[in-house]
Parts: C-alpha cells; sequence; structure tokens
C-alpha cells in the first residue's frame, strides 16, 4: 500500500461486515442479487481462485450455523416447550434459522476469503 489512494477505506471488521475485498477492502465482493464476483472492481484481486472454490464456505457456514441452531434449541426448550421432548424441539430451531441460510452463507464466503488472503494470496502492492 503505497499510494495514498490505495490506502483501505474501512477498517478490517467494518470491510468483513460490508463484504469489502479482503485485499483492498474498498471494493465490493457480492455483486446484484449476492452473487459472487469474478475480481474486485477496485484492485482487481480475484475472488474465485479455482472452480469449486467456496466448497469451504459450506463448513465454515456449519460451524456458523450448528451453534445457533444448539443455541436456539437449548433456548427454545428452556423458555417455550420445556416438556417437549428435545429432538422436537430442534425441528422448529432449524426452521428460524433457515431464515439467516442465506446470509450466513454469504458471510461464510467473506470470511473463506480473508482467511484464504491473510494465510496465503498477495497483498496490495
Ligand atoms: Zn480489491
Amino acid at each position: 500500500m503505497s499510494a495514498p489512494s490505495q490506502r483501505p477505506t474501512h477498517s478490517l471488521p467494518i470491510a468483513i461486515l460490508l463484504a469489502r475485498c479482503p485485499r483492498c477492502r474498498r471494493g465490493a465482493i457480492f455483486g446484484r442479487f449476492g452473487q459472487t464476483r469474478e475480481s474486485c472492481e477496485a484492485c482487481g484481486y480475484s475472488f474465485q481462485a479455482e472452480p469449486g472454490y467456496f466448497t469451504a464456505a459450506w463448513a465454515i457456514s456449519f460451524f456458523i450455523g450448528f451453534p445457533v441452531v444448539l443455541v436456539m434449541t437449548m433456548a427454545l426448550s428452556m423458555l417455550y416447550v420445556p416438556d417437549w421432548p428435545l429432538p422436537l424441539v430442534v425441528l422448529p430451531a432449524i426452521l428460524m434459522f433457515s431464515i439467516f441460510v442465506p446470509l450466513v452463507a454469504l458471510g461464510s464466503r467473506v470470511i473463506l476469503l480473508y482467511i484464504d488472503q491473510s494465510r496465503q494470496r498477495d497483498t496490495l502492492r
């Protein structure tokens, strides 16, 4: 980051929340309807390194979703339906969580891009 115009405009947490490019933190990762762009419009960073790149994002979304469903199940079981068997309470928790699945899927892609960029891919020069 030598030129002042190439300085990131967002801090790291804000850039992740806004789904900005992991390298320059300026370009949007997603286009219309949540489609992942081929590359960053600001710095040219490739968001899709290879075919099937975002398969690992499903593992990340599992690690996000599982604890959330677990907490929702426990909360439902303790607060609203304490007399229901626990396996029966999981179903409403999964249904409630399913509303957030698209958001978790997009968020896990952003997390994967940031993890990958911090570990092995190039930085802005
Ligand atoms: Zn960029």
